[in-house]
């Protein structure tokens, strides 16, 4: 087979380095490579260090058998019109990544046997709620009102995150009231005080799997935050979500940087409470005073640091309150046949088996055998107006589902590829159920799967490295916002953290955590020339 044209990156050897780097980045998902391309703008000179055979961290892209899939890019809103979003992805990709809208349904959700919709743009979303709850009309305003009296807040929140520990205990009266107390509250104590209408809260709620809780669970603050960034619509990357992290690696290269894949690195050096490097899985040691840690919270502490230095900084007790996210299991499936051809939509479907998403998450992480509580199912092909010049006359699909890890642990440790015929007579099964969903909905593609392969928890750790397989890091619960040292700046001099676990999950909340963590390491003044350049 010839090699994939989508594995990108530099791959490592410790002959390849360069004598010196400012800084070193572990990681290059979204937030690494932000990190570096932004610090890269301000002319250092960043070493991102990737333990996966590509680059792009949960961006990137893989190929068999002739077929192309995203792993953790299905859309991205908010980049359809002169966003800040859209300016952040335009300066980090220099201008080259393209964006293709969905459908003007983007979601659609099947909830037990009823069938509702999202539409794009705010006026059509607020319409097409009414027109399905004409006597909800009250309450969908009122939870519109809601959304836009997150937004300041939202940003006040990050900025928060980037102040130094000093300026953050002053201005946290300010930070105070200009939060809403309903940030933090649990997405279904705040709906329910608009509408007791359940099947209105599930619809508002259909898209929880976007951030891995269900409402009775998740802080509302993530809840809005991924309602208003899909408020106007999904868009997919051209040319697959890979050509992310392709357009942003030319930018860290340019002041001498680079992108290095195959470069596990086993420890974080810290020497008197300060950090001097890296020591990678191959005993090079690569000796620099910043390093920023994209690889998230539990790696970076539970693993990356020794115990005695994360003890004597005092994180012992404060990584008790955060816990991993719940793990997913995908089915990528490849047809020989254009997704126009075989009739697949530019809409995600999201399968319920009822409303009470709370109950249905329960009862399967009680008993596999129950059913998913979710199953979603994306069409990256029909997305992605470039995919035919790529693989002619061929389609994709997938379909995620929630994964509790307890079930996969008797693997734990085996090769990918070789962990046994129970594991994969067990993926059988799963694999099986989870097409029976897509067949009820598209029976038109029943006998068409070219080929299809799924993954579990185990495939996220061996391939991303998430210890528990977690499929967004931490859980976004409202104890786990409300974590203060959850900041770029850790008590550790020199060492940085940055991704998704330092603000939210999703593409753009590890790009902005990027933002966040260039900003409090530089300081405001030597940042705000390139905020002025990217924001105008
Ligand atoms: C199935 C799925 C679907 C998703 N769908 C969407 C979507 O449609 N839209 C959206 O906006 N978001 C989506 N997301 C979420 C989004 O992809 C992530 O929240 C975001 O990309 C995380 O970026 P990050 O930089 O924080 O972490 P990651 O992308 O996970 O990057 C961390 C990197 O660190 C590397 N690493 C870890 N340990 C080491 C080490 N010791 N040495 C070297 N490297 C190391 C890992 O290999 C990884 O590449 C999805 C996620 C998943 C899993």
């Amino acid at each position: 087979m010839k090699p994939s044209t989508l594995r990108i990156g530099y791959r490592y050897r410790p002959g390849r380095l360069a004598p010196e780097y400012d800084a070193l980045v572990i990681g290059s998902g979204m937030g690494g490579l932000t990190t570096a391309a932004i610090l890269s703008e301000l002319g250092w000179k960043v070493c991102v260090l990737e333990q996966h055979y590509t680059a792009g961290g949960y961006t990137h892209s893989y190929e068999r058998n002739g077929y192309e899939w995203d792993v953790g890019v299905h859309y991205i809103g908010d980049v359809g019109a002169d966003t800040r979003t859209r300016r952040m992805f335009d300066f980090l990709t220099d201008g080259k990544l393209q964006w293709a809208p969905m459908d003007q349904e983007y979601d659609r959700f099947y909830i037990g046997d009823k069938v509702y919709s999202a539409h794009a743009g705010r006026q059509e979303f607020r319409d097409n709620l009414v027109r399905q709850f004409p006597e909800e009309e009250e309450a969908i305003d009122g939870y519109l009102g809601l959304l836009k009296q997150v937004g300041g807040a939202l940003s006040m929140f990050g900025m928060g995150r980037a102040m130094k520990p000093w300026m953050r205990t002053v201005a946290t009266p300010y930070l105070r009231w200009k939060t809403p107390d309903f940030m933090f509250k649990k997405t279904y104590d705040v709906l329910s005080e608009l509408t007791d209408n359940q099947d209105l809260i599930a619809v508002i709620c259909g898209q929880w799997g976007d951030m891995g809780l269900p409402p009775k669970q998740s802080a509302f603050m993530v809840h809005s935050m991924i309602a208003r960034h899909y408020l106007y619509g999904g868009f997919y990357p051209v040319g697959g979500s890979w050509k992310i992290a392709d357009y942003i690696i030319p930018q860290i290269q340019k002041t001498g940087g680079e992108v290095f894949t195959y470069a596990n690195v086993e420890k974080i050096l810290v020497e008197k409470g300060k950090t001097v490097g890296v020591k990678m899985s191959d005993g090079h040691e690569i000796k620099c005073p910043i390093v920023v840690s994209s690889a998230g919270v539990d790696n970076t502490f539970n693993y990356l640091l020794d115990e005695a230095v994360v003890r004597d900084a005092g994180y012992q007790k404060k990584l008790k309150e955060v816990r991993p996210s719940v793990g997913h299991l995908c089915l990528y499936m490849g047809l020989k046949e254009t997704a126009e051809e075989l009739g697949l939509p530019k809409t995600n479907f999201w399968i319920y088996p009822h409303n009470d998403y709370d109950r249905a998450l329960a009862d399967f992480s009680e008993s596999d055998d129950a059913e998913f509580p979710v199953v979603y199912v994306s069409f990256p092909s029909a997305k992605d107006p470039d995919y035919l010049n790529r693989h002619p006359g061929t389609a994709t699909i997938e379909i995620v589902a929630p994964a509790p890890y307890d079930p996969y642990k008797k693997w734990k440790g085996s090769t990918w590829g070789k962990r046994g015929d129970d594991y994969e007579a067990y993926k059988a099964e799963l694999s099986e159920r989870l097409l029976r969903h897509l067949y009820d909905k598209l029976p038109q593609l029943e006998g068409k799967i070219d080929y299809f392969e799924l993954s579990t928890p185990l495939s996220t750790e061996w391939f991303s490295a998430y210890k528990h397989g977690e499929l967004y890091g931490l859980d976004h619960t409202p104890e786990r916002l409300q974590q203060e040292w959850l900041t770029p700046e850790t008590k550790i001099e020199g060492l940085w953290l940055t991704g998704q676990d330092i603000l939210t999950c999703g593409v753009t909340g590890a790009m902005m955590a990027g933002v966040l963590t260039t900003t409090a390491m530089v300081g405001m003044r030597k940042i705000s020339p390139v905020m002025k350049k990217i924001f105008g």
